[in-house]
């Protein structure tokens, strides 16, 4: 049986076993995926260890993404090195190890399963971590025209140079999110029940695509969206698809999208449910 897992910190509440699991029950392969907690000193040593362990692959995520470029015995390859994150490891021939980074092409491919064309597209990204890093240098490959708006304007404006768009503050949206054809939350900002918003939804129009990348909850920008009239997307399928690619890059199979999307789903109500327990 070939093993696979996600190393994070916290990782607890990871819908990545259940939504692997179930891709590999649908696919009929020998193989298990569990989450490991590693903090970021003990990564090194946990991805060697697997190795060691002849496990099938790896899935990285907070706050290990940027941590594992530090790495010596790990290559990253042209996409990780330029978003600087890597969220997926294969293992390949002579203990050799390739970083890969899938969330843009999770956020991409999300999107245009929703039906958005991202083509020649004015992007309102909003957020400057690591996973705007992802999404913009991806959309940017795309052909879209890409503005940043961040709480911290240095890292909006470096972000920005960096995939050829403009970078704004937070108090400059008044003016942007009217302009923009897709909109896309890539902050932590609605994570909680009491976030709230970063503008007014009345800004939002019938002609925009509004896509949150937080899944946990429908948050107020999605409601606003909705209420505007504009196509609301929310982070669950970036979650899919971006597990989709990683189990493509390890068994070079096609991931069973609609198996994953259930599991994940199922999993959310889950976490919900619990939460609404502890409340
Ligand atoms: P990160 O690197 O820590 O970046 C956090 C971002 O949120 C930064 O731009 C930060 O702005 C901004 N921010 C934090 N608190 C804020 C506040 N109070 N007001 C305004 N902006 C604030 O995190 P990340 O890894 O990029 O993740 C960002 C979000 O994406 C999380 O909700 C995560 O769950 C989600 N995500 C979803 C998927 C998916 O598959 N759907 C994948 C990856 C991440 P500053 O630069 O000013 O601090």
């Amino acid at each position: 049986m070939k093993i696979f897992g996600i190393f994070g910190d916290p990782i607890e509440h990871s819908l990545s076993p259940a939504m692997q699991s179930s891709a590999f029950r649908a696919l009929g392969l020998d193989a298990c995926y569990h989450a490991f907690r590693i903090p970021p000193g003990r990564l090194e040593d946990a991805i060697l260890g697997a190795s060691a362990m002849d496990f099938g692959g790896l899935n990285l995520t907070v706050p290990l993404k940027e941590k594992a470029l530090e790495i010596d015995a790990l290559q990253p390859d042209e996409l990780a090195l330029a978003i600087g994150a890597v969220n997926t490891i294969s293992f390949g021939q002579n203990q050799r190890m390739t970083g890969h980074n899938t969330d843009g092409t999770g956020a991409l491919l999300a999107l245009e399963k929703a039906g958005t064309v991202v083509k020649g597209s004015k992007v309102l990204l909003m957020g400057a971590g690591g996973a705007a890093r992802a999404i913009a240098y991806t959309l940017m490959q795309e052909g879209a025209e890409i503005s940043i708006s961040n709480r911290n304007i240095r890292r909006a404006q470096e972000l920005a140079a960096f995939v050829g768009g403009l970078g704004f503050g937070l108090e400059e949206l008044e003016k942007l999110v009217p302009q923009a054809d897709i909109i896309i939350n890539a902050t932590t900002v609605g994570m909680k029940d009491e976030d709230g918003r970063l503008f007014d939804g009345r800004l939002l129009h019938s002609r925009q695509a509004v896509f949150d990348i937080i899944y946990n909850r429908q948050t107020e920008l999605l409601l606003d969206a909705r209420a505007a009239g504009a196509l609301a997307i929310d982070g669950v399928m970036m979650l899919v698809y971006q597990g989709a690619k990683a189990l493509e890059i390890w068994t070079g199979k096609k991931a069973p999208v609609a198996v994953m999307e259930k599991a994940v789903r199922e999993g959310l109500k889950d976490v919900l449910a619990a939460e609404e327990g502890h409340a």
